[in-house]
């Protein structure tokens, strides 16, 4: 696997196509093969996510190696709208993402409801075996777009969150957050209620307007943390970011177990939450960055990591997430052999 990583600057964006065929990370894409394009379509309200007229121009590259190209994500466990697949093809729609602006259709990968998946055996540390949504399964290789920002749990969610958390069933999403339930801090509360329009799992009840945590309900999906203003809810960061990053990257082997992998991180609208949120919370805090390609997505991360830290100046992730050590998942992934840390950058 090459640890060559290429760099387009943000400025030079409407240069993607030639930029992506000078990386020869195409290469491998062998024709009539089924090419899953992994992507997140953005919530309601969200303008974080990859645009559509940047996916064309991969399956424009794709399509050209007469491959066959579809654009997949699987459900999420928290409310929203794509908690199904019969929502999600509508957000999708309503973002763009149309066979005219993409140049491929959408295949939602776990099914209507989420539960389309397979077994796939790992023996690692926290799972034996993994639940991957079925089409990523019948895929035969793979890119990952993935949109590089800031992330409420992991510190931030680059191309091993999209392969790992982003492509496991709604099962797998579980296995991989049941560690990160929050500690309720009652004595804060002020018995608003937004929290509880936010847990898909309904999870949360108000006693004398105190909320209260069903424990056995809860997943650790984390949109309580982030819903309530009064930071009533609590991770225990230390503990629960390390795990809920290795079982993540013990999911993205699972993944690409004997198959290949392309990895397009776009550095920009660069925010302090996941793209999972619908609300204003995801603004830009820094200024638009580049886009990194390559074809090992510890490189790609790890290059994503480092470039976003000295445009920002200072470490941006330490800055907004000062508990959180989100190098966890580069070392983890590093070790389990999806990649290597160093790089050799090449700016286009
Ligand atoms: S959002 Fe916060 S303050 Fe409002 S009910 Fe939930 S925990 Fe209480
Ligand atoms: S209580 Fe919070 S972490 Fe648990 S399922 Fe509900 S929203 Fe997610």
């Amino acid at each position: 696997m090459s640890n060559k990583v290429y760099f387009l600057s943000w400025d030079r964006r409407g240069e993607l196509y030639s930029f992506l065929k000078a990386t020869g990370a195409f290469d491998h894409v062998k024709a009539r093969n089924f090419l899953a394009i992994k992507i997140h379509f953005g919530e309601d309200g969200n303008e974080g996510y990859i645009k559509p007229e940047h996916v064309f121009p991969v399956v424009k590259i794709v399509k050209e190696k007469t491959a066959y190209p579809f654009l997949t994500d699987a459900s999420t466990i928290y409310v929203g709208k794509r908690s199904d697949a019969y929502h999600h093809l509508l957000i999708a729609n309503k973002h763009g993402f149309s066979i005219e602006k993409c140049g491929c259709p959408i295949v939602i990968a776990d099914g209507i409801r989420g539960n389309a998946e397979r077994k796939i055996e790992v023996n690692l540390k926290y799972f034996e075996s993994v639940y991957i949504a079925n089409e990523i399964c019948n895929a035969d290789s793979f890119i990952f777009m993935s949109h590089f920002k800031g992330h409420e749990i992991t510190g931030f969610g680059g191309a091993l969150k999209n392969i790992g958390m982003g492509c496991g069933s709604k099962a797998g999403k579980y296995a991989m957050h049941h560690s990160s339930k929050p500690l309720v801090r009652q004595e804060l509360c002020r018995g608003c209620g937004i929290c509880l329009k936010n847990c898909y799992q309904k999870a949360l009840y108000l006693v004398n307007k105190k909320i209260v945590m069903d424990k056995w309900k809860c997943t650790g999906c984390g949109q309580c943390m982030v819903s309530c203003a009064l930071k009533v809810f609590k991770l225990n960061w230390n503990e629960d970011s390390v795990t809920v990053q290795e079982k993540m990257v013990e999911y993205a082997v699972g993944v690409l177990k004997n198959k290949n992998g392309i990895y397009i991180n776009f550095l920009n609208h660069i925010s302090k939450y996941c793209d999972c949120f619908s609300l204003a919370k995801n603004t830009p805090l820094m200024y638009d960055v580049g886009i990194i390609a390559g074809v090992d997505p510890v490189a790609v991360d790890q290059a994503s990591y480092d470039i976003v830290n000295k445009a920002f100046g200072k470490n941006f992730f330490k800055d907004i997430y000062p508990e959180i050590d989100p190098t966890i998942q580069l070392s983890y992934a590093e070790k389990l052999g999806l990649g290597g840390r160093n790089y050799i950058l090449i700016e286009y």
